[in-house]
C-alpha cells in the first residue's frame, strides 16, 4: 500500500504577497501559447452539456479563451455545431473512449476541427492511451489533443508519453461530482496541479475553481488554463432554458439546470438510461441566473490581473516561478472571507 501523502486543496492554503515592480494591473499580460496557438486568457469554458454549445463558445473565444463543445449529441449535429463557430480554430471538440469517438473525430477534423479533447474520468487508462495514439498516428502534429482526466504525476506523465500536448487535471473537485462520495477516490485539487506539473506538458485545472481566488491559485500551482464549470453555469450563454420558480413571498426566482455529465440525470437522457452496474457520479442542480458571461470572465480576469500584482509578477509564467503558498488554519480561511455584521447590501 502506498503511503499517506498529504493533499491540499484552494482552500488550504493563501498565496503569499511578494514585492511588486509593475505599476499597473493593466500592465500585465495573460497570453498562454500551447502546440503553435496561442490564446489571449486562460480560460476554458467546460465540455459540459449545461456548459458549452456554440453561444457559450463564441462569447468564450470572442474573449480570447478556448471552449471545449460537448459531445453529448449526434455526430452530425455535432458538426453543424462546429461550422457554425465564429472562431473553430480556437474551439475544442471531445470524444470518449467508444466506438463512436474515432469516426467523431474524423467527421469534425473534416470539419476544421484542430484541438481535439480525450476526455473520461479516468484518464490514467489503456484505452486513452490507445485513442491518443491512433488521432496521433492519423492526422500528426496537424491537431492538438488535450487528455485527461488525471491527478496524479504518474498519469500525466502516461498521457504525455501517449502523445497528449495539453493534460486535463482534475479527479472529483468539480462543484457538480460525486466521484469522491461515491468511490473515496481523488486527489484534492492544489496538490494534483503541483504533481501534475512535473510533466512537461501545458496543463488544465479542471473542476473546483469557485472564484477568481481559486483561478489564481491554480495557475499559480502550475496550470496554464483554468476550465470553469460551474461558474460559468446559469449565465445567458449556456445551453438550455431558464425557469421561472415562485418563491413564498410572491417573489420570483430566474433559474437555470446545470448537472455533472455522471450524474442520473444526464445518463438518462443520453445513454438511455443507468445500468444497474453504475452508481450516478455527479449531480444536477438549479442555479440562480448570472446573466451575460462577460460579468463572470471579466471578474475572473480581473482577479488573475489583481493577482499577478500582487505576486509582483508580469505574466502567468513569472506568477509559477515566484508564487509562495502559505498552507492555513479555518481561522485563516474564515478571515479571509467578508465577515463585516450587518446585512450584505451589495
Ligand atoms: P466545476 O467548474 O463545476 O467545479 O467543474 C467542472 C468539471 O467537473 C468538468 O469540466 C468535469 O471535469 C467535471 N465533471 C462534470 N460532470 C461531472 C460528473 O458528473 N462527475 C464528475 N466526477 N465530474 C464531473
Amino acid at each position: 500500500m502506498m503511503s499517506n501523502i498529504r493533499g491540499l486543496t484552494f482552500d488550504d492554503v493563501m498565496l503569499v504577497p511578494g514585492y511588486n515592480g509593475i505599476r499597473s494591473r493593466q500592465d500585465v499580460t495573460t497570453n498562454v501559447t500551447v502546440a503553435g496557438r496561442t490564446f489571449e486568457i486562460p480560460m476554458i469554458s467546460a465540455n459540459m452539456d449545461t456548459v458549452t454549445g456554440e453561444t457559450m463558445a463564441n462569447a468564450m473565444t470572442d474573449f480570447g479563451g478556448m471552449a471545449i463543445l460537448h459531445r453529448f449529441m449526434s455526430i452530425e449535429e455535432n458538426v453543424a455545431m462546429f461550422k457554425r463557430l465564429k472562431h473553430p480554430k480556437k474551439t475544442g471538440i471531445s470524444i470518449g473512449i467508444g466506438e463512436e469517438a474515432l469516426p467523431r473525430a474524423e467527421a469534425l477534423i473534416s470539419a476544421g476541427a484542430e484541438i481535439i479533447c480525450v476526455d473520461v474520468a479516468h484518464g490514467h487508462s489503456k484505452e486513452v492511451n490507445r485513442t491518443i495514439r491512433q488521432l496521433r498516428e492519423k492526422w500528426g502534429q496537424h491537431i492538438m489533443i488535450i487528455a485527461g482526466n488525471v491527478a496524479t504525476y504518474a498519469g500525466a506523465d502516461y498521457l504525455s508519453a501517449a502523445g497528449a500536448d495539453v493534460i486535463k487535471v482534475g479527479i472529483g473537485p468539480g462543484s457538480v461530482c460525486s466521484t469522491r462520495i461515491k468511490t473515496g477516490f481523488g486527489v484534492p485539487q492544489l496538490t494534483a496541479l503541483q504533481e501534475c506539473r512535473k510533466v512537461d506538458r501545458c496543463i488544465i485545472a479542471d473542476g473546483g475553481i469557485k472564484s477568481p481566488g481559486d483561478a489564481v491559485k491554480a495557475l499559480a500551482a502550475g496550470a496554464d488554463f483554468i476550465m470553469l464549470g460551474g461558474m460559468l453555469a446559469g449565465t445567458d450563454e449556456t445551453p438550455g432554458e431558464f425557469m421561472t420558480r415562485k418563491n413564498s413571498d410572491g417573489s420570483e426566482t430566474k433559474l437555470k439546470r446545470f448537472r455533472g455529465m455522471a450524474s442520473r440525470e444526464a445518463q438518462e437522457d443520453f445513454m438511455g438510461g443507468m445500468a444497474e452496474w453504475k452508481t450516478a457520479e455527479g449531480v444536477a442542480v438549479e442555479v440562480l441566473a448570472k446573466g451575460p458571461v462577460k460579468n463572470v470572465i471579466l471578474d475572473v480576469m480581473g482577479g488573475i490581473r489583481s493577482g499577478l500584482t500582487y505576486c509582483g509578477a508580469l505574466n502567468i509564467k513569472q506568477l509559477q516561478r515566484k508564487a509562495q503558498f502559505m498552507e492555513i488554519t479555518p481561522a485563516g480561511f474564515h478571515e479571509g472571507t467578508p465577515h463585516a455584521s450587518g446585512r450584505l447590501t451589495k
